[in-house]
């Protein structure tokens, strides 16, 4: 299955497009990139990557020093006869909750001009079910007859880009031709992890079922992190034993706002509709979506009642999770916009991501600030949002010191209760036991063995 050494064109250099490109080139591939964003080709011609991602600005420079990476706002240009030509651009959902699948549309049509000899499409793009049927029709696929399509889903996760994707918990390929799919995985040679080699339509179900078993998870944890605030449990020493099970696992089972960011939210939209395109009806993956943002709202009622009549507020952290700038259905920014709407004065602060927000969200009532004590100083209230290292570190005395009102709102344990309510704030951690009680006994201690 080895195929390394190769010549490969990236369409799209996004999040995926981009790591998935500098991975290659690692790899010791040829990758030769296209978008359609000028300034981001540029970008990336100096060197620079579009976006925050550990490990992607090194191995970029690499592969260019190399001459293992170009980029090229032209397609015609970056294709020299490339065989395996990738596909990684964005499939949001559109204005009619369906799949927008302009850009894979636009991008197949672009590459079947292009081409003039058989050629392995592989969509890296999370796609709904059976959509080579309809890319298989397209007036310039049909003409060119050239391409053949190959599903290769990415699962890797933002913040951890470059790691996972050279720490594969397996490679899926998927296609009508074994023979090809072979080839594909191939290029990925030498990564660890397992091979799965399927037809399209299985391996395009396999990426959404991962995508909405974790936002099932999240929705779950977050239920039952409300019923924990009726008993006043800590829901965290839940997670903690129900964790120990490894029939459970522990990933994805931290109480928190709620599933946002690219993908979840997008992708069990989509794996939905699918299914109702079909006749199937899809009680559970429609409860978590409704659970998702019931849950949204439940904790941003907590959010305003800790406000009180407070008309300042402190959002630290932008991005849907740490490690990354991107804040595409960033919870955060639903939260800024609800207090705006309130009429509530919104400090704004993340280390990286204030260009990225910024771009979704201007108001006169709004300012960004990239320093926690700038940020919160004369609020009545600091949320803290994304769990960034830094916030875990800080002074919370001099925190004090300079807001309004000494009163943390914790999203995502990113402080020490203890410490808050140590440099005199009113704390409140989600699923947490809030409001000053005695912590009920839990621990956890070794039961030594029989034999
Ligand atoms: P992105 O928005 O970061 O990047 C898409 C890129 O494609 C952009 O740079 C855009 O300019 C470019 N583009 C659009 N149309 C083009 C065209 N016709 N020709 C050339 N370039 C074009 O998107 P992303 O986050 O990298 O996601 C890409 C796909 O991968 C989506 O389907 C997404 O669901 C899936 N995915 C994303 C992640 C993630 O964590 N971001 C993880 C797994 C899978």
């Amino acid at each position: 299955m080895k195929n390394l050494g190769q010549e490969i064109l990236m369409v799209g250099t996004g999040y995926v497009g981009l790591v998935t490109a500098v991975g290659l080139a690692e790899l010791g591939h040829t990758v030769a990139c296209n978008d359609i964003d000028p300034r981001r080709i540029e970008d990336l011609q100096n060197g620079i990557p579009p976006f925050l991602e550990p490990g992607v600005p090194e191995l970029l420079r690499k592969g260019i020093d190399a001459r293992r990476l170009s980029f090229s706002q032209n397609l015609a240009e970056a294709y020299s006869g490339q065989r395996y030509v990738c596909v990684a651009v964005q499939t949001p959902i559109g204005m009619d909750g369906k799949t927008d699948l302009s850009a894979v549309h636009t991008a197949v049509r672009g590459i079947a001009r292009v081409v003039d000899r058989p050629t392995l499409v592989v969509i890296k793009s999370t796609v709904p079910v059976d959509v080579f049927s309809t890319l298989s029709m397209l007036p310039e696929v049909i003409e060119s007859g050239h391409l053949t399509f190959i599903a290769c889903p990415e699962f890797l996760a933002e913040g951890t880009a470059m790691w996972d994707f050279f720490h594969p918990r397996r490679t899926i390929v998927g296609s009508d031709n074994e023979e090809y799919s072979r080839e594909i995985a191939g290029l990925f040679h030498g990564l660890g992890g397992s091979y799965v080699i399927t037809d399209a339509k299985t391996a395009q179900l396999i990426k959404y079922s991962a995508n909405t078993f974790l936002a099932t998870r999240v929705a779950f944890i977050n239920e039952i992190s409300q019923i924990c605030d009726q008993y006043s449990i800590d829901a965290h020493d839940v997670v903690t034993a129900l964790t120990m099970d490894p029939r459970v696992g522990n990933t994805y089972l931290n109480p928190s706002i709620g599933f946002g960011g690219p993908c979840l939210p997008k992708d069990l939209a989509a794996l939905i509709q699918c299914s109702t395109d079909r006749g199937v009806t899809t009680p559970l993956l429609s409860g978590v979506a409704t659970q998702n943002i019931a849950h949204l709202q439940y904790r941003i009622d907590e959010m305003v009642r800790s406000l009180g009549d407070g008309r300042k507020v402190a959002v630290l952290g932008l991005s849907f999770k740490p490690d990354t700038d991107d804040v595409r259905n960033s919870f955060s920014l639903t939260i800024i916009q609800h207090l705006l709407d309130a009429g509530i004065t919104v400090h704004a602060m993340d280390p990286h991501a204030i260009r990225a927000a910024a771009r979704f969200l201007e108001h006169p009532e709004l300012r960004y600030f990239d320093n926690v004590l700038a940020a919160a100083a004369g609020t009545d209230l600091q949320i803290f949002f994304t769990p960034w290292s830094q916030f875990g570190s800080l002074d919370l005395d001099r925190l004090a010191a300079v807001v309004a009102r000494p009163n943390i709102y914790d999203c995502m344990r990113s402080i020490s209760q203890t410490k808050a309510v140590e440099a005199g704030f009113a704390y409140h951690g989600v699923g947490q036991v809030n409001g000053g009680r005695t912590k009920p006994t839990f621990e956890v201690s070794d039961n030594p063995a029989l034999h």
